[in-house]
């Protein structure tokens, strides 16, 4: 068993073309394994031929980013393999090519998916919608658990895109014996209120807390302290959005796999546990929720 786990890194990302190695590396060195996560096709595809170049703790996860949905989000960090081409081209979720996709490698989540409400046109809230339910149905098929992407607006709180997307799995998901949803998950860069969490918990979705729960407190964006506190520690997850947001004391340096631990210790500190017993804690959740 590891000592850490980053559920969520984008190490398949152009951002590490020029020392992807050393970077893996690092992390398995020092006892923590990588959930690489596909944002599209290429970068999906990506995740999954990594798992095969590495062994233990190296995994991936396949599918379509709400913003990838729509034809205008373009970030130089991302490109996947076929780089080189990559426009942001407002990709439609092809739930077959997906699932060819699966048999490739260590496949343990799809996603991630969800509904990001940081843009608000309707015309995008509808193609994120039908992405996000194909893939619901994916993740029935396959029996794998969501890897979660929720994002609200700051200032507009009419919709909330955590409510939206608790409504979607519960709707769409199989359910279980006792009338749940059979699909699992995890919201990873979770940044909702103590209600969302809860609504979460309710149909065995994990909260995953990143970077910014290091940064100085601003309550406009989340009260990450109440949250941490109320959220039980068997529910909790931890990942670095590598490229993105780094924890202090790195932020404002590129992220990677490695510095999960400083979220780790400060979720630790936060709910006043020990450091080693959270770790240890969110491994096992990770490998229970991951089947790895
Ligand atoms: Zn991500």
């Amino acid at each position: 068993m590891p000592k850490y786990i980053d559920i969520h890194a984008h190490t398949n990302f152009k951002a590490f073309e020029e020392d992807r190695d050393q970077v893996i590396s690092r992390a398995l060195e020092n006892d923590t394994w990588i959930i690489n996560i596909g944002t599209q096709y290429d970068t999906s595809k990506k995740a999954v031929h990594m798992t095969n170049e590495y062994g233990e703790g190296v995994y991936a996860t396949i599918g379509l980013h709400p913003i990838h949905t729509s034809a205008s989000y373009h970030d130089e960090n991302e490109l996947g393999e076929d780089g080189k081409e990559f426009t942001s081209r407002g990709e439609v979720f092809d739930k077959e090519k997906y699932k060819e996709l699966a048999s490739q490698g260590k496949v343990v989540a799809i996603g991630e998916c969800g509904l990001d409400y940081y843009h608000l046109e309707e015309d995008s809230i509808e193609k994120q919608k039908s992405a996000f339910i194909s893939q619901i149905e994916l993740a029935n098929e396959l029996g794998l658990p969501l890897m979660l992407h929720v994002r609200n607006n700051n200032t507009d709180k009419t919709h909330n895109a955590y409510f939206d997307v608790y409504e979607l799995i519960k709707k769409y998901s199989k359910t279980n014996e006792v009338g749940l949803p059979y699909i699992r998950g995890v919201s990873h860069f979770f940044a909702g209120s103590v209600e969302d969490m809860k609504r979460f918990m309710e149909i065995g979705v994990y909260i995953s807390f990143a970077g910014p729960i290091t940064y100085k407190p601003n309550l406009l964006i989340c009260d990450y302290e109440t949250v941490i506190k109320e959220t039980p520690i068997d529910m909790i997850l931890a990942d670095t959005d590598s490229p993105y947001v780094a924890p202090v004391p790195h932020r404002g340096t590129r992220n990677e796999p490695l510095y999960v631990k400083d979220i780790v210790n400060k979720i630790a500190q936060i709910k006043g546990l020990d450091e080693d017993e959270v770790a240890r804690q969110i491994v096992i959740n990770a490998k229970k929720l991951f089947k790895i």
